[in-house]
């Protein structure tokens, strides 16, 4: 038996494996890598297999870090069916499709700037018209029932707990008269979620006796996204949501909520809804302004089946965890241009979570100004976007080209996140791995990973393996054997584009990263150009440099943190030492 680690290893995105047993070979997870441009670059090229010979696809749930090279494997020649739970399906229905479109853009943006520097032009991955083909290979998978996929090798999914249709997936593999176990945990739900259930938890994952009473081997592949992290704030997020949303609402001016669309906006919607309810917030027009978030809380409002108890019961007395009869959808760029004329007392949720693209910039653009208008963050900003500027502090910003001004309140809530921290790992691992023979962890950034690895060495005297990217291993007889990629993964490209990889995917907070995903595309492959702009571009970077360096010293002078001014000015004269001895 040989899994091989294409994705998510090192990392938090991009998640693929590959299981070869015997007979068979499937892909668990096939998704898209997100973050630098050199993590970028990994989703363009030959898969590092061949589609053709999959037998098939288990897809753990929708989102883009996960799924996204789905319609890409089937235009590079996959043919056989994707297992996924009705949810996942019919969320990458629409998710899949944006995606699509979100690269075509990209890409026709960049051509026009190829051909007028008479570049060649380039491709997208994949179009809308390849994600929408590509559901037609998707096959339902109910959670708790065994799927064979051949003669040798079956799977069941388990409610991971973490967004809407997501998995756990066990494996188990026929091979030498003996029967592997490998569970797969996808990305592990945090527990106290609204409307869905907690994470079920692998408990007899590997408990599997075979007829003559011995269990045999047994392998946990599993995400430390939050390994080194215990989420802040998650009990009282209702409380403080309530709190602030008063606050505002006395002010006068709009509630500007950036969300993500899936999952992050439907939770906003259930504790909007239930807090209107208990009348702990005055009831206010409140609008979604995206297509996709619009599209996934309708798919939301009709898969209710595996909701928890309480959400069960709000339905069976004819009420929706997501509606409220104040509550509009705007859907098309009319609807939405139309809510830049309300100058106070709504709430606008809008897509991106991060306020780096889509819709929400026009809603800051128009009341970021104002005194009176609250801006309310609830997840992740990453390094670098609009949203990352605006919870640090910044007193302008530019939004399309024009400068504007930040009056507003700026509020940023921890506490919203859909994975698992470091204690309901532990919990996790210690429900379903006390008797795994191998425990490898994989989807997490490296501080989040080592820390984690560390405490389960001390805790369960267990030594996981950590892959890296593009790495295999060889399972026989109890044995692992570890099969390294010749050179890393990411040197090599960083060798190929000729610039290093920036840190943000060594050691940035890793949450950040992935959620640019269902947001975010790609563009096209530019590096091999590069030579030809050299000037030019080395120019434009140079002004931003001098911008950003500017912006770091203003802002570490206002905090009087000049300690942290002379660390960076020191790695800054580091990193030009070893550029100039290349
Ligand atoms: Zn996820």
């Amino acid at each position: 038996m040989k899994l091989c680690f294409y994705g998510a290893s090192q990392t938090v995105t991009g998640s693929c494996y590959l299981l070869e047993s015997a007979d068979t070979r499937i892909l668990i997870d096939c998704g898209m890598f997100q973050g630098s441009r050199i993590m970028k670059e990994l989703n363009y090229g030959a898969f590092p297999f061949d589609p053709n010979l999959l037998d098939a696809v288990i897809l753990t749930h929708a989102h883009i870090d996960h799924s996204g090279l789905i319609p890409k494997l089937i235009k590079k020649g996959f043919s056989g069916p994707i297992y996924a739970t009705t949810e996942t399906i019919e969320l990458c229905s629409v998710m899949l499709p944006d995606s699509g479109h979100i690269q075509e853009m990209e890409v026709t943006r960049k051509n026009r700037k190829h051909s007028r520097t008479d570049v060649p032009l380039i491709e997208p991955i994949y179009t809308v018209e390849d994600a929408v083909n590509a559901q037609k290979h998707f096959v339902e998978a109910a959670y708790n029932q065994k799927t064979a996929i051949s003669q040798s090798l079956s799977f069941q999914f388990v409610d991971a707990g973490h967004i809407l249709g997501s998995a756990h997936v066990i494996v188990s593999a026929k091979e030498n008269n003996t029967t592997k176990t490998i569970a797969f945990s996808g990305d592990i739900g945090t527990s106290g979620q609204p409307y869905i259930e907690d994470p079920e938890g692998i408990k007899e994952a590997c408990m599997l006796k075979n007829p003559d009473g011995i269990r045999d081997a047994c392998m946990i592949v599993m995400e430390t996204t939050y390994g080194n992290r215990i989420h802040p704030d998650k009990t009282n997020r209702m409380e403080n949501l309530a709190r602030v949303i008063n606050n505002a609402h006395q002010k006068g001016g709009n509630i500007i909520i950036p969300a993500f669309a899936i999952n992050r906006t439907q939770d906003l919607l259930y504790y909007l809804r239930k807090l209107q309810d208990d009348k702990k917030i005055p009831v206010m027009p409140i609008y979604i302004d995206s297509p996709l978030a619009v599209a996934a809380t309708r798919i939301f409002g009709r898969n209710t089946r595996n909701f928890d108890q309480e959400t069960k019961q709000l339905l069976e007395a004819g009420q929706s965890p997501f509606a409220m009869p104040n509550l509009h959808l705007s859907e098309t760029a009319e609807d939405s241009i139309r809510l830049n004329a309300i100058q106070g007392g709504a709430i606008i949720i809008s897509a991106s979570g991060m306020a780096d693209a889509g819709r929400i910039k026009h809603h800051l653009k128009h009341n970021l100004w104002r005194y009176d208008a609250t801006v309310i963050f609830v997840g992740y900003q990453a390094q670098g976007t609009l949203g990352r500027f605006l919870t640090d502090g910044a007193k302008e910003v530019t939004i399309h080209g024009e400068k504007v001004a930040v009056n507003a309140e700026i509020v940023a809530f921890q506490g919203f996140s859909a994975h698992a921290d470091q204690n309901e790992l532990l919990a996790w691992l210690k429900a379903a791995g006390g008797n795994a023979d191998h425990l490898i962890l994989v989807h997490g950034e490296d501080d989040a990973i080592q820390a984690f690895s560390s405490l389960v060495q001390q805790k369960f005297g267990i030594a996981p393996i950590i892959p890296e990217l593009g790495e295999c291993l060889e399972i026989a007889d109890g044995e692992i054997k570890r099969l390294k990629p010749s050179k890393p993964w990411l040197k090599e490209i960083e060798d190929r584009m000729g610039y290093p990889a920036p840190q943000e995917w060594q050691s940035h907070p890793s949450k950040s990263v992935k959620q640019r995903s269902s947001e975010e595309g790609s563009g096209g492959r530019t590096f091999k150009r590069r030579r030809k702009v050299l000037l030019s571009e080395a120019n434009r970077a140079y002004t931003k440099l001098r911008k950003d360096l500017k912006l770091f010293i203003d802002r570490s002078n206002e905090r009087k943190d000049y300690e942290n001014l002379i660390d960076t000015f020191e790695s800054i004269s580091d990193l030009l030492k070893t550029r100039m001895k290349r």
